[in-house]
């Protein structure tokens, strides 16, 4: 019992090896997903304010950024270049979006990359739709780090140590909300909030949101959408994913060029996250952005859309 409380806090003190290939759900894994999930029904106890409720939005939006930003185009594709304080910081925050560390995170997207739709990809919706949502990172086998993927992300201690301990991080900003509700129900208690109300609603009900918008370009928006590129695999650029997830929708644009930094190819395909690291570029935050090979896109682009049309 008590060891595996452990296991939820020292990655390294699980004992499923790297090879394995075992495909049942790890049970002392899928109690903290459900219960985070419960928790949101607290919603009925705490109530409700505009404070929550903005306080909500803004912990989606900034955790949401560090996972497409940073999590997907900078670990996972190199789309840019950052100092090592930076890729700490946003590492730190990726994590709090409770998906696990960096390196996890980066070393399954790039197995993802390479066996798109393919037998051997971990969450292809060939597989069933809750395989590709939520099933594939619930099983024991999906536990481990694919190590041999993330060799350069492995050199960082300090990111070593955000994988091995991704659990304190989400831990870490739930107890922030707890406080930053309590200073706020005593110091402007005409917002009529709470620590329970802000903590449940910017981090439970967040987080929730968060992972479900996450889970979908994985499952969804290898389905639903339209196909610009022939990319060897049914990935689809959906708008409506794309505003929910900063710009991640333009899926079938990203498996034709994953290295660049925006996904949005179109002036019309909003990439809020694009015009985030723009902005984070002009203030020397960031650097030496990739974008895509435009005879590459020429190349490999459908002359006839098609909504419906699978891999063949
Ligand atoms: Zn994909
Ligand atoms: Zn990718």
């Amino acid at each position: 019992m008590f060891a595996q409380i452990y296991k939820w806090f020292d990655n390294n003190k699980n004992n499923i090896n790297n090879n394995n290939d075992d495909e049942s759900i790890d049970m002392s894994r899928i109690i903290p997903f459900i219960a985070i999930h419960l928790a949101c029904l607290l919603v009925f106890v705490v109530g409700v304010s505009w404070a929550a409720l903005l306080i909500c939005f803004l912990s989606y939006l900034i955790r949401m950024f560090a996972i497409t930003a940073f999590y997907h185009r900078y670990f996972s594709h190199k789309s840019f270049k950052t100092s090592r304080p930076v890729q700490f910081v946003f590492a730190i925050i990726g994590a709090t979006a409770t998906q696990r560390g960096p390196i996890w995170w980066a070393a399954h997207h790039r197995h993802h990359h390479i066996h798109s739709d393919s037998e051997d990809d971990s969450h292809s919706p060939r597989h069933g739709f809750w395989h590709s949502h939520m099933k594939w990172f619930l099983m024991k086998k999906n536990f481990p780090v694919k190590s041999q993927y993330v060799k350069d992300l492995k050199q960082y201690p300090e990111l070593r140590f955000v994988d091995r301990y991704d659990i304190f991080f989400p831990i870490l900003l739930a107890i922030g909300l707890f406080v930053l509700g309590g200073w706020l129900d005593s110091k402007y208690p005409q917002l009529g909030t709470s620590s329970g109300q802000v903590l449940i609603w910017g981090y439970f009900v967040s987080t929730v949101l968060l992972s479900h918008v996450t889970y979908c370009i994985n499952s969804l928006a290898h389905v639903f959408g339209f196909r610009t590129y022939e990319t060897g695999d049914n990935s689809r650029n959906n708008f409506l994913l794309a505003l929910l997830t900063l710009g991640e929708g333009w899926h079938n644009n990203h498996h034709c060029s994953p290295g660049s930094v925006k996904q949005g190819f179109k002036w019309w395909q909003i990439d809020i996250s694009y015009y985030m690291l723009l902005m984070l570029s002009k203030l020397g935050v960031i650097w030496d952005l990739k974008y895509p090979n435009e005879a590459l896109l020429q190349k490999k682009q459908i002359l006839k859309l098609s909504n419906t049309g699978d891999k063949t």
